[in-house]
């Protein structure tokens, strides 16, 4: 058996920079073509403004999914009662529609029909 001799440490390796999430799904972006991206939302944000400023679609021709959450249908308050959220992802999507504007709700077309069925 070998016993190593006293050394100076080798140095640290370089740091890996932490790619932001996706401020719609979650996801951990991507960053090429100068921008932090989504693949899966087809979302973007230029570096600069990322931290401040809302991003883009990358293809902004894309229609919404037209679903819709009212997350507090039996609220007192007509302003909270009234208040809908609607999925930001494009039309026919797959999985989970989705509103980080509202409060991070995820909800599915089944979700909707038993309210409707409940109201
Ligand atoms: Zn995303
Ligand atoms: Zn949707």
């Amino acid at each position: 058996m070998t016993e190593n001799p006293p050394a100076r440490r080798t140095p640290p390796p370089p740091l890996e920079p932490a790619m932001p999430d996706c401020s719609v799904c979650g996801e951990i972006t991507d960053f090429y073509d100068e921008a932090y991206r989504c693949d899966s939302c087809g979302a973007a944000w230029r570096p600069e403004d990322a931290y401040r400023d809302q991003g883009r679609w990358c293809d902004p021709d894309t229609t919404q999914c037209p679903s819709e959450i009212r997350p507090w249908p039996n609220d007192s308050r007509p302003a909270v009662r009234d208040a809908a959220f609607r999925c930001l992802h494009t039309e026919g999507h797959k999985g989970m529609h989705i509103d980080p504007y509202g409060v991070a709700y995820e909800w599915t077309d089944d979700d909707i029909a038993r309210k409707d069925g409940a109201a």
